[in-house]
């Protein structure tokens, strides 16, 4: 049913001479799926043989607009037959114009643009140690969670509290400290005169779909207030409507110090930024630059996204959306025993299997038209573009169905 072909195949080789290019030309760091895609467009994507996806990745939750949305793509054909890159010396009006959206539509006073999550991590972790030099005589520790995820730069792998992450790069960044997700008192246990900040996810994306309980992060919040402490948010992968609002804090109801963004910032376009609130705005003037950061081009695709997905209220689309998928889901896990647990916020969701079958699963979903992350070997994630419809997540339940009837049969 999901087979359809024709409708892309704009290239003469097959799937398997793409791939036999990659062992032979690209580092072997990432293993894939054995998927080559040539188009996109809203939520579906086509492979170089023209067979049609549900695209439920996009772009590790970053096409939170779907695929070629024509807002982005005309924004970023104006911007560049009219200006892409000038250095940081000078003034851009994208850059500038990005910039007042970001304060305007959150908690935070002044932005910092870089080109990807963990760059925009180095930047606040970076704000952290200079805070906590001028303000917590000379602390320089940042506690975050085990389980987090925050990117791939030397000192994002010290930060995120995975060892299979960090293990092969030993010596690490000192000056991270991690303590179990979720649970506050043992930030305070962690918590020194050497610390500065703590930094978390408002959910862990990566390590899971791990949501926090709802008094975790106002708890967290009030102990960094007594303590003099910086609450900085990874908000990489939840920002831009995946949790059904537009920033994660919002949905627990708190305000960060400040705070890091990328994937669905530029709906496409590599960029990140990150985020702090004046009184703790601790960088100067050759504290920080980018040669790439805050490129008129990925400013203008930004933008257009950005104000796009505020305007139309995306993040309530996703709210909705995160509900219907999850009833789909729910019906999955009462007809299928070995489903041991399905959960989410907004289109952030996962599915927990009693045994490490999410390998398969996935494979089968390939089979069958629908793309999906095996985000751990017992569970599968699920962030599709926040545009999506009910015409969209049923077939995508339905396709899982089948796969999941293959692999358990
Ligand atoms: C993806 C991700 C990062 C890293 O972002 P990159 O753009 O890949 O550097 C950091 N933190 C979180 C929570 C992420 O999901």
């Amino acid at each position: 049913m999901s087979t359809q072909r024709g409708n892309g195949g704009t290239q003469e080789m097959t799937s398997s001479q793409w791939i036999d290019m990659e062992k032979q030309y690209y580092m072997f760091t990432v293993r894939r799926q054995p998927v080559v895609l040539a188009r996109g467009e809203g939520t579906k994507v086509w492979d170089v043989e023209g067979k049609e996806y549900l695209d439920f990745c996009a772009g590790w939750a970053v096409d939170n607009l779907g695929h070629s949305h024509p807002a982005i793509t005309e924004a970023i054909t104006r911007q560049a037959s009219t200006l892409m890159q000038t250095s940081n010396q000078f003034y851009t009006l994208p850059q500038l114009q990005l910039a007042q959206l970001l304060v305007e539509n959150s908690a935070l006073d002044k932005v910092f643009l870089s080109n990807s999550g963990a760059e925009a991590l180095e930047g606040v972790s970076k704000l952290a140690r200079k805070y906590g030099k001028k303000n917590r005589d000379g602390a320089y520790e940042v506690i975050t969670a085990f389980n987090s995820f925050h990117g791939r730069t030397m000192s994002m792998v010290a930060a995120t509290g995975q060892p299979h992450y960090q293990e092969p790069f030993q010596p690490l960044t000192p000056g991270f400290v991690h303590v179990d997700y979720n649970n506050v008192e043992a930030i305070m246990e962690a918590t020194t005169d050497r610390t500065a900040a703590v930094l978390l996810e408002p959910v862990q994306g990566e390590g899971g779909v791990i949501i926090p309980s709802p008094d975790y992060l106002p708890r967290v919040r009030e102990w960094c207030d007594s303590q003099g402490l910086l609450l900085l948010l990874d908000e990489v992968q939840t920002g831009f409507g995946r949790l059904g609002t537009l920033f994660g804090y919002e949905s627990f109801g708190i305000e960060p110090d400040g705070m890091a963004l990328a994937k669905g910032l530029g709906g496409g376009v590599p960029i990140g930024a990150f985020m702090s609130k004046d009184q703790c705005m601790a960088l100067e003037p050759g504290d920080h630059g980018s040669t790439f950061g805050g490129n008129a081009l990925t400013c203008a695709a930004a933008y257009a996204s950005t104000s796009y997905i505020i305007d139309n209220d995306v993040s309530a689309n996703a709210r909705r959306m995160g509900e219907y998928l999850r009833d789909g889901l729910e019906g999955l896990k009462s007809r299928y025993s070995f489903i041991a647990d399905v959960r989410g916020l907004g289109l952030l969701m996962a599915m927990e299997f009693d045994d490490n079958i999410s390998g398969k699963v996935v494979a089968q979903c390939n089979e069958e038209g629908l793309l999906l992350n095996p985000v751990k070997p017992n569970a599968i994630r699920f962030m599709p573009p926040l545009n999506i419809t009910p015409a969209e997540i049923d077939p995508a339940v339905e396709r899982l169905e089948a796969a999941l009837k293959a692999v358990s049969a």
